[in-house]
């Protein structure tokens, strides 16, 4: 189906300078076969791709587009196809339209079923037409194992219920309702679709929901001709325009754009098999303008909050190891230490449990001019058989330390150590460290049982004075 396999790695540099590398954004919403691009449809194309799309997927909103997004589909390896009945025309649902949209669902590049859903607000088909036609559109889904995509307004509580009648995957389209909604969507496994009115003035909830839903449920789209985003409001929008609405989610979010585009298109690619996934686990990654290094994926801790339990991937990296690297390969691969802000020994597995590694890849670090940063369950002593915090001495110039409770029940319960004296060893690597290393920081995930206010006052007691609290779905 996805002709195009190397869409994160190996596009030609973009207009804007971009590097071949960077990761490309998936427009997962537009509607390229629309009339308003009849004019200039191969420059629109070209455009998005120069400003960083790699991949769009044209919705079909009758069978007419619908057939139309296929031919565009067929015509360039990039583009991909959904095929439906928006609410808007459910009025001209039959029989003969559900053999026809199950007959294009399954070409080889139709991607999605939709756009289809519910819209009480125009209300252009009556309300028992939309509702039908989006229950059968929702059965050739389940029928045809595509995901569907789905539009909601003034409707959402009602269209989730359908949804929720047997098993389906899917999206909601160019999001608009709250958070509430959000997560009862995320609920049943769907995914987020943010497009170009977050960019817009008086959208506070809109802002709060893009900021906040977790990396695994996020997707952009442009909804083009529709919504064009600032600074382009009122305008025509295109695919191409996708780069001023991520700009905006990334800043939300506090990442780079680029981090952005990779979480995005990792998402995309789950959801609608457009692009390529990431083959093997990555030893270095860059978040922001950190770069991290990923030495183990073994952990001394089985936290029931850890991100290994429930996916491979961060940021869009991905990080389930095969095997583990030796300091050689982590070195060529940092390459050069002041290119980044720090680097960071981090959390997909505990870096210590490696601790020679560590050892000679910081002395490198520090020795080219970089920075290090080591973010460790603070059982590295226990793990080693001695105190080590001496030996990191002028090798990390930072630590972050996991506390995540404020006693040894409360510990033992949520983060279930290999030895029954974690918490006492964690303690007393907390204290040590800020003797030996010059800036430490100890973080709790905000979840069920944790005092927050008493794990800061437990770091503070142990000489602490860099405390955050986290976010249960903030990773990376
Ligand atoms: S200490 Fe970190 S890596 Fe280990 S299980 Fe807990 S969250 Fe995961």
């Amino acid at each position: 189906m996805n002709e195009d396999k190397k869409p994160f790695a190996s596009s030609p540099p973009d207009g804007a300078g971009r590097p071949a590398d960077a990761p490309r954004l998936v427009d997962t919403h537009c509607h390229l076969e629309a009339s308003g691009f009849d004019a200039d449809r191969q420059d629109v194309i070209e455009r998005a791709r120069a400003a960083g799309v790699g991949h769009m997927i044209t919705v079909g909103t009758d069978i007419e587009s619908s057939e139309a997004a296929l031919r565009l589909a067929h015509a360039y390896p990039f583009i991909y196809a959904a095929v439906g009945l928006h609410p808007h025309e459910a009025k001209d649902f039959d029989e003969n339209v559900f053999k026809r949209l199950l007959a294009l669902a399954a070409d080889e590049k139709t991607v999605a079923i939709g756009e289809t859903g519910l819209d009480y607000h125009y209300m252009h088909s009556p309300r028992e037409a939309q509702i039908h036609a989006f229950r059968m559109q929702a059965e050739i889904a389940r029928q045809t194992g595509l995901p569907i995509i789905v539009h909601t307004r003034d409707a959402g509580d009602e269209a989730l219920k359908i949804l929720g009648a047997g098993p389906v995957k899917g999206v909601l389209h160019c999001f608009s309702g709250d958070a509430r909604m959000a997560g009862d969507a995320m609920a049943m496994g769907l995914y987020i679709s943010i497009a170009g009115p977050v960019t817009f003035r008086k959208t506070d909830e809109l802002r709060r929901v893009a900021a906040e839903i977790p990396d695994d449920y996020l997707l952009v789209e442009t909804d083009a001709p529709y919504l064009a985003p600032e600074p382009f409001r009122g305008k025509r929008n295109e695919p191409a325009y996708l780069a001023e609405t991520a700009k905006v989610i990334a800043g939300l979010r506090g990442i780079t754009p680029e981090d952005l585009a990779r979480v995005t298109s990792l998402n995309a690619s789950r959801l609608f098999g457009v692009g390529e996934a990431p083959g093997e686990g990555r030893f270095t990654y860059r978040i922001r303008d950190s770069l991290y290094l990923n030495l183990t994926n073994r952990c001394t801790n089985r936290c029931s909050f850890c991100v290994r339990f429930y996916s491979d991937f961060v940021k869009g990296h991905k990080l389930r190891l095969t095997r583990e690297p030796a300091a050689g390969e982590l070195i060529e691969e940092i390459a050069e230490p002041d290119r980044y802000r720090e680097i960071v020994f981090c959390g997909y597995g505990e870096p210590l449990m490696r601790l020679d590694v560590v050892k000679e890849v910081a002395a490198w670090v520090k020795a080219c001019g970089g920075k290090v940063r080591i973010n460790t369950n603070g059982q590295g002593s226990l793990i080693n058989g001695r105190n080590i915090l001496p030996e990191l001495k002028g090798l990390a110039d930072s630590l972050s330390i996991s506390l995540d409770a404020q006693d040894e029940e409360t510990y033992n319960g949520l983060c279930k150590p290999a030895s029954p004296g974690a918490f006492p060893a964690l303690l007393d690597f907390i204290r040590e460290s800020v003797k030996y290393v010059p800036e430490v920081r100890v973080t709790v995930v905000e979840t069920g049982g944790v005092d927050v206010e008493a794990c800061r006052s437990l770091a503070m007691s142990l000489g602490v004075r860099d405390f955050r609290a986290r976010k249960l779905d903030a990773v990376g």
